[in-house]
């Protein structure tokens, strides 16, 4: 059985991994337009400075990473964060630290008394039950209040998704959230209720030595197959009982097909096949972001912790600033710091189409006005992702159900990525796990 696997970033590789594991008989191709596998998953060296393009590493509170890494013998490569950066900060009006426990949440300065009052409130708010879906917004206003909505769910959604709580569906994007409402009646009462049910550690941000790319490019070492890199595929088609693979005018016939490009790159692959499958695909909206790293040889400003992340009320250039180099200290120079800040998003989607220069000076405003670090950088290094993360609106559960449907009129044919269920490295590592068993049974292929 010959596997086609079209798109090489993590959900790609991770399927090719797992189903050479449980067939390792099976010839696999593997079709990248990049010169290099990864996708979002890129480090760059920049005079000594370690930049990561998108993904820094993953939690360890969920398996999926790890036993990719595990599997796959890369367990050396593994890099914990350091326990000095588990400090964390928001900025609003000023730079304020993440409270991680009640007492601190209840001394924070980020929120007013009365908001603190109405967060507490949430144990008396009535489930609903009807079944429509909300915005992030629209479910935090009503259980939480409008100051903690804005203020935590807006920074952690910018941090995650380079989003905000009024562009995100809560079932589609915390399906975690919306479920303690669902099966507990509330969060108060479902984290309660979890607690006593999951006594485990809390997850550490992991990455590996040298950056994420050594990982990928590990992965990839252990992969036999046939690979074709920067090779764009423009379409799939059937042919036969299998498919069909064209890429700028070389054709490879496989028995099976995995699509792991971005949606919107599998709606025009997919268009010639099915163009009710195609347009359900284009529907997936991503979020445009921009990376702007800056390497420093000496810069005085300690960075003691993780980073900050700011609110749309901050009127700040940047959605965040991530430390990197107090997080993993191998990503600069001895003596070295690194600072990476993200722009765009759907707060400011136009700030992420800025060009180069302009995003530099963006984001030294934005680290300037939040941390008060005004030096100039030794090193700058800027990545613009035009459809950075997909981004989870409302409909995105009905649009991933009628790609299901539609995928399930091809067989052989299988989708993976992103795009569909979950945006974590993390979520990419289960579902291709997930998927490549199914492919190795032959029980089915849905997204
Ligand atoms: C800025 C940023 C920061 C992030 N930070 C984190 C983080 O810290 N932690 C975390 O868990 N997640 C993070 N993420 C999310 C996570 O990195 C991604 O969701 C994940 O890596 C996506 O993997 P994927 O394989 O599904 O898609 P991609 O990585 O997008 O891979 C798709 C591949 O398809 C290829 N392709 C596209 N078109 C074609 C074509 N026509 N023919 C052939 N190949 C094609 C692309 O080149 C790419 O290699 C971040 C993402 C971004 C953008």
């Amino acid at each position: 059985m010959r596997i086609g696997i079209v798109g090489a970033g993590i959900s790609g590789l991770g399927t090719a991994f797992w189903l050479q594991q449980a067939r390792p008989d099976w010839p696999l191709a593997i079709f990248e337009a990049a010169a290099t596998p990864g996708g979002a998953l890129h480090t760059e060296v920049v005079e000594g400075f370690r930049f990561e393009a998108g993904c820094n590493g993953f939690l360890t509170n969920k398996p999926d990473s790890l036993d990719l890494v595990r599997a796959s013998g890369a367990t050396p490569l593994l890099m914990e964060s350091s326990a000095a950066a588990r400090k964390r900060f928001v900025y609003t009006d000023a730079l304020y630290s993440l409270p991680e426990s009640p007492r601190a949440f209840l001394t924070t300065r980020l929120l007013s008394t009365a908001a603190k009052l109405r967060v507490a409130g949430e144990f008396l708010v009535r489930a609903r039950r009807d079944g429509a879906e909300e915005t992030l917004e629209q479910f935090g206003y009503r259980r939480l209040g409008r100051e903690f909505t804005d203020v935590f769910l807006g920074a952690m959604t910018a941090g995650i998704y380079g989003s905000t709580p009024a562009h995100l569906s809560v079932a589609a994007a915390f399906p975690l959230i919306a479920a303690l409402e669902r099966e507990h009646g509330g969060l108060f009462r479902g984290m309660l209720a979890k607690r006593k049910r999951e006594a485990g550690p809390g997850g550490v941000l992991t990455s590996f030595r040298g950056g994420v790319s050594s990982f990928i490019e590990h992965l990839a070492r252990t992969l036999r197959a046939d690979w074709h890199l920067g090779s764009s595929i423009d379409s799939i088609e059937r042919a036969g009982t299998g498919y069909r693979i064209h890429a700028q005018g070389a054709v490879t016939e496989v028995d099976q097909v995995v699509v792991a490009t971005p949606a919107y790159a599998a709606a025009r692959q997919l268009e010639a096949l099915d163009g009710e499958l195609a347009r359900s695909l284009a529907r997936i909206d991503y979020s445009p972001i921009a990376v702007v790293g800056f390497g420093y040889r000496a810069l005085a400003a300690p960075l003691d912790g993780f980073g900050l992340l700011t609110t749309a009320a901050a009127r700040l250039p940047v959605l965040g600033v991530l430390w990197d180099s107090s997080i993993f200290p191998d990503r600069a120079p001895p003596g070295g710091k690194i600072l990476r800040a993200m722009l765009g998003g759907q707060r400011n989607p136009e700030l992420a189409r800025l060009d180069r220069d302009a995003l530099i000076a963006r984001a030294r405003e934005g680290i300037q006005r939040s941390m008060g670090v005004d030096a100039t950088p030794d090193v700058a290094y800027v990545y613009s992702w035009e459809r950075g993360i997909p981004n989870y609106g409302p409909g995105h559960l009905a649009t991933v159900a009628a790609i299901d449907a539609a995928v399930a009129r091809h067989p052989g044919l299988a989708l993976i990525g992103n795009a569909y269920h979950g945006v974590a490295m993390n979520d990419c590592c289960r579902n291709s796990r997930a998927l490549a068993t199914r492919v190795a049974d032959g029980t089915g292929a849905s997204v």
